[in-house]
């Protein structure tokens, strides 16, 4: 099969013909239509997370069809010609202290899809049956493949933030551009902060409802009730609790971020709450899976065929990405 390969970080993927995997027992073999582009997968390039599991093929929103199963546990779930989605969590011990507390997020344990399991660059991917999701009829291939990652964790986000009326969104990309629209569908006000100059992501953010789009560098035109951070920019920090207003909340998004300057206590006082958010439950994506045509959440994305997975990485990591970048895996 065509497959995308991270060799070592730091580097560019490269094109490649290997042998295509076969199912194990609990897993299903899948023929991937589309593989959305996150900044996590930027974060393993770059070396920024710890020991990945080398060769790999990145790539943890994957929208593929059922083509083989390996028979065991869990299989069942799905027949051959079914579409599932596969997200960033592959697996959980369901022993652990937090996965027997409704928190696999945590798992000790945990093996992460597109990071320690091969992922969607290729034409095909095996996936652990239990951890695989049946994608509303709703969506298209591309158009699904962002609802694996940005939608399910910027849901996450979203929850965490609590019952906040005045939402602030930092960094407009591909999970805000989802956030936004389900945040909306609650009723909440949203307000988005960009790059300074970024008049694009301000007419998108604006464009899907948001009432008021600015620079992350200067406050919004009234307090916020909470925020979330999706941008790996650690100075967000503080510039967000300043933001909210007493009891107010923000919430972390990003797997990385930069460091986070020393800031006074003030800006934290008043019962603010400052969290991160942590990879996904199942819980978290069969209910955004249901809510999402229910919106019904639109998403905006920039194809590419899946021998181009560097450029849209680039385009990614240099900010002018509007909405989502998804590898588009042609069938051959
Ligand atoms: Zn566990
Ligand atoms: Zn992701």
């Amino acid at each position: 099969m065509r497959a995308m390969l991270l060799d070592t970080p730091r580097r560019l993927l490269r094109a490649a013909d290997i042998p295509r995997p076969e199912p194990g027992p609990g897993q299903v073999l899948l023929a991937v239509k589309a593989c959305g582009v996150c900044r996590t997968d930027l974060h393993v390039l770059d070396g920024e997370l710890p020991d990945p599991a080398l060769p790999l093929i990145l790539g943890h929103e994957i929208v593929g069809t059922v083509t083989a199963t390996g028979g065991g546990p869990g299989v069942d779930r799905f027949g051959i010609g079914d579409r599932v989605g596969v997200p960033w969590l592959g697996w959980s011990c369901g022993e652990c202290r937090y996965c027997r507390s409704g928190r696999e997020n945590l798992c000790d344990r945990a093996r992460f899809t597109g990071y320690q399991i091969d992922g969607g660059y290729a034409e095909y991917a095996v996936a652990d049956a239990r951890f695989c999701f049946p994608l509303p009829d709703h969506y298209a291939d591309l158009e699904a493949a962002p609802l694996l990652c940005a939608g399910l964790i910027g849901y996450r986000s979203l929850v965490a933030a609590g019952e906040a009326e005045r939402l602030g969104l930092y960094g407009f990309g591909a999970a805000a551009h989802i956030v936004a629209q389900v945040a909306r569908h609650q009723g909440r006000r949203v307000f988005a902060f960009t790059r300074a100059g970024d008049r694009d992501a301000q007419r998108f953010a604006l464009g899907l409802g948001a009432e008021w789009a600015g620079t992350s560098d200067a406050p919004p035109p009234e307090p916020l009730d909470a925020a979330i951070i999706f941008a790996p920019a650690g100075p967000l920090v503080p510039a967000a609790l300043r933001a909210v207003v007493k009891g107010g909340t923000v919430v972390c998004a990003g797997i990385h971020m930069s460091d986070i300057p020393a800031f006074p206590y003030d800006v934290l006082w008043g019962e603010r709450t400052l969290r991160s958010v942590a990879n996904l439950t199942r819980k978290d994506g069969e209910e955004f899976l249901a809510l999402a045509p229910k919106v019904p959440v639109r998403t905006e994305i920039e194809p590419y065929p899946l021998e181009r997975a560097n450029e849209a990485l680039d385009r990614l990591r240099a900010g002018r990405m509007k909405g989502a970048a998804v590898l588009h895996v042609a069938a051959v």
